[in-house]
């Protein structure tokens, strides 16, 4: 996790691509498998007939390429970890899932915030033992080597929120109450989100506790619940608080609070970013979500190297996250897709987006 800090600015978002097996439904119904990751960088195109020519049948990836053979603890290991591990060190971060419907977003970014909270937790508990089980050798040892102390002189605290964006209205999933939230401008702190219950976490336990219930609320009252998940965005945050601590003038360094925040973010499905089909017909009945399109554009122009103006301000989502976007932060997307020929056109979407957010 010390290589966070030293990575360049270029390699600030960092794109993977996760191709799911075929489900069930689609093996029923007879549906190909169209792509293949033929290596760690490459996916294509494996069947391609005469009219389907005018589109690319390779993408090779700077970052990496999971084929379904992967499962999830691969895709955090090489997608996220070393972005999630980021906000130990007092950098902000950003882990996305995109994709459309039922390619895998939920289950990928489930997986993913799970392992990312025990090596969050693992990290910080093991540098805050090592510092107060070696407090009393190293209280001299620094007064010889002082550089020995840069990794063990934190002390952390945790606090976690949960909100769902949903047509455009912010709701506490923490909350029993539903009513929207207000989008606040901090002179400070920039967006934040009114009223947000932001719990303190006590230990692994109470995070895995707060994990389900945020879970659950998503869940309450929908009737149809892959018409409101294709629909909404849901940001888990992790704020971590660290004190950076002064061996010889404590009191000091305890005013010393330097917040970094870790979001996990599960996008509504990215056919809500397109009105036309790969093919230019205008879609029927796909009712645009302006935070995803918008969240979108704002990606494409930070990967382009932030020149001119970013629309943070055109949704909720992107105002939400401006903070945590370009600048100093961190960020890695997972764009999911599945194999099936049913979903060509939206598999294209997906991997020309992850070609552009590069
Ligand atoms: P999304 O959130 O993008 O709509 P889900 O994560 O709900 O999609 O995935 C749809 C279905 O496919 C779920 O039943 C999920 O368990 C399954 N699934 C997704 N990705 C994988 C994978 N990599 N391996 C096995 N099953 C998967
Ligand atoms: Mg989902």
């Amino acid at each position: 996790w010390e290589k966070a800090e030293g990575r360049g600015k270029e390699e600030r978002i960092y794109v993977s691509v996760r191709l799911r097996p075929l489900n069930a439904k689609e093996i029923a119904r007879n549906d190909p498998s169209d792509w293949d990751c033929i290596n760690n960088n490459t996916i294509v195109f494996n069947n391609s007939p005469p009219e389907r020519t005018m589109y690319p049948t390779s993408y090779t990836f700077a970052d990496r390429v999971f084929g379904c053979e992967c499962n999830t603890k691969s895709v955090y290991d090489e997608g996220a970890k070393e972005v999630a591990l980021s906000v130990v060190n007092g950098i902000n971060a950003s882990i996305f899932a995109y994709g459309q419907t039922s390619s895998g977003k939920t289950y990928t970014m489930s997986g993913v915030t799970e392992y990312a909270i025990k090596d969050i937790y693992d990290c910080i508990t093991r540098v805050q033992i090592n510092r107060v089980s070696l407090l009393p050798f190293l209280s001299w040892f620094t007064l010889l080597a002082p550089q020995f102390l840069q990794q063990d002189d934190r002390e952390y605290a945790l606090k976690f929120s949960a909100i769902e964006i949903y047509n455009e209205a912010v709701k506490d999933l923490l909350s029993g109450d539903s009513s929207p939230l207000r989008l606040l401008d901090d002179s400070e702190r920039g967006t934040v989100v009114e009223k947000l219950i932001e719990e303190r976490v006590r230990d692994q336990k109470h995070l895995k506790e707060l994990l389900n219930f945020s879970k659950a609320q998503r869940q309450v009252g929908e009737t149809y619940l892959n018409e409101a998940s294709s629909r909404s965005h849901q940001i888990l945050r992790l704020v971590c608080l660290h004190h950076i601590l002064e061996f010889f003038n404590y009191e000091k360094a305890k005013q010393n609070n330097y917040p970094s925040v870790q979001n996990f973010v599960d996008l509504a499905g990215s056919e809500r970013a397109s009105q036309t089909s790969s093919g230019g017909r205008l879609k029927e009945g796909c009712h645009i979500n302006r935070s995803l399109l918008t969240l979108g554009t704002v990606i494409r122009k930070l990967s382009k190297g932030r020149t001119g103006h970013i629309p943070y301000r055109d949704s909720k989502l992107t105002r939400i996250l401006q903070p945590f976007l370009g600048g100093n932060a961190r960020t890695a997307i997972i764009c999911t897709m599945s194999p099936a020929r049913s979903h060509i056109e939206q598999s294209r979407n997906t991997l020309s987006f992850a070609s552009c957010a590069k």
